[in-house]
């Protein structure tokens, strides 16, 4: 499957993974494409929480996964949402979520997930060194944060698949917590800090910033809509935009929640839904925190970023083409003013949404096709940033035929 370094390749989207992707390959000598309908890193990478969370080995579906949905849908505060009229379409993929949560598939998804998250943040820091941009990476911890022992409970799967990885966890009393982060509210009472993992304090300038490096080094950027991946005789031979096509060796998909959607002509049916998910940034919060933290009752990441604190998260279901939701914004906003009590956050907060790209056993798929030339790297789910550096050092390799540094298998597109 694999071809040489002097190939053509064609990569569909410049989000995070399309852009380390297309990095990774214009490094390794080949020709490289990278076409985006719009500027790099204004999908879902703009937005993120930026968290580097290399210790996330657990999947989103773990057992008692629907106990906790069906409480959390009947509760609309909850960071679940699931509208009723987009219920018949969710099901099937829904049916597969409540499969991956059995304990014999939590072990495998966990084992491969830890492949894929091993010495991210290093992956993130060797491409930043080289494209001049080191400051936006940081090894600052994380903290996450529980009212009290029966929410801490609700996660002790989660945590104890974490600590058989080798995630190094301090839990912490209440004056611990305090000891880190001073401004936490009354509310939480444990924590559990992972001093090892880190965070992007601008993910949308990591995007540009490598996507700049790629251009300065003679990738091509070109913005234009792929409407389909031509192949002849199982071949890929280009790929068509609305305003033009490219002829290549490889086509390279990373078009994140949009990718199922570009590959059904081909006969791919692959199970990929949007969680849409909502960020409220306060650009003068009046307050100072040194990492993210994350009220795990609430599933919200509070994130220091270059721009101001960032309140991150909620799993909205809906598809690609209904329009925001500002009441999932209005919680983040009391999330935020929850942990944090002297924040100061304006009347005039605006919010912003992005599709993350959803399998349900949380992992992507990434590797080869069943079309020669042909080449998957997408639906990274809530780990995008973080998986973002080492999938495309892994694609690039298999690409350029140089021996890959884990096994594909469980990352394949054939087992759905
Ligand atoms: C609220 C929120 C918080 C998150 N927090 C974290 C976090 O803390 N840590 C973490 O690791 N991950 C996090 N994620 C997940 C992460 O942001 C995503 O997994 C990641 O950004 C996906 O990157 P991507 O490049 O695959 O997709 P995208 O960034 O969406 O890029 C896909 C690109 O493809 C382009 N495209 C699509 N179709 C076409 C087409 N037909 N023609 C041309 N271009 C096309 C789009 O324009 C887009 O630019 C979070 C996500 C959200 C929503």
């Amino acid at each position: 499957m694999s071809g040489s370094k002097n190939d053509t390749v064609v990569v569909i989207g410049a989000g995070i993974v399309g852009v380390c992707a297309a990095w990774q390959l214009a490094r390794r000598g080949a020709g490289v494409t990278l076409i985006d309908r719009d500027e790099p890193g204004r999908g879902c990478s703009y937005g993120n929480a930026g968290a580097l969370s290399f210790g996330s080995v657990a999947p989103l579906a773990m057992p008692g996964v629907m106990r906790d949905a069906v409480s959390m849908l009947l509760d609309p505060a909850a960071p679940l949402r699931i509208p009723l009229t987009y219920l018949p379409k969710a099901a099937t993929w829904l049916t597969q979520f409540v499969r991956a949560a059995r304990p014999d598939a939590v072990k495998r998804i966990s084992d491969a997930l830890s492949t894929l998250l091993a010495n991210s943040i290093e992956k993130h820091l060797e491409i930043l060194r080289d494209v001049g941009a080191t400051g936006i990476v940081r090894r600052t911890g994380q903290l996450y944060l529980y009212p009290d022992e029966r929410w801490l409970a609700k996660d002790a799967g989660s945590w104890q698949l974490r600590k058989a990885h080798g995630l190094r966890i301090e839990r912490l009393d209440r004056e611990g917590i305090l000891a880190l982060e001073p401004e936490v509210g009354p509310d939480y009472a444990i924590g559990m800090f992972t001093p090892d993992q880190g965070m992007s304090v601008n993910p949308y300038r990591q995007v540009t910033a490598i996507a700049a490096d790629f251009a300065r080094h003679g990738g091509k950027i070109v913005r234009d809509n792929v409407v389909a991946i031509e192949v002849e005789s199982e071949q890929v031979r280009a790929v068509r935009g609305e305003a033009g096509t490219y002829p290549c060796d490889h086509a390279v998909v990373c078009a994140g929640a949009w990718s199922a959607q570009l590959l059904r002509a081909l006969d791919y049916a692959l199970p990929l839904e949007s969680q849409r998910g909502y960020h409220v940034t306060v650009a003068s919060p009046g307050i100072s925190i040194s990492r993210p933290v994350v009220a795990a009752d609430r599933k919200v990441f509070l994130t220091p970023m270059e721009e101001g604190l960032r309140a991150a998260g909620t799993v909205e279901f809906g598809g690609l083409d209904r329009a925001p939701t500002r009441k999932r914004a209005e919680f983040l906003v009391r999330d935020m003013a929850r942990v944090f009590p002297r924040v100061q956050i304006p009347d005039g907060w605006s919010f912003w949404m992005g599709h993350r790209p959803c399998f349900p056993d949380s992992l992507p798929v990434m590797g080869p096709s069943r079309h020669r030339g042909l080449w998957f790297n997408f639906g990274h789910g809530h780990l995008g940033l973080t998986m973002s550096a080492p999938s495309g050092d892994i694609l690039a390799r298999a690409i350029c035929g140089e021996p890959s540094n884990i096994d594909l298998a469980p990352f394949s597109f054939a087992r759905f």
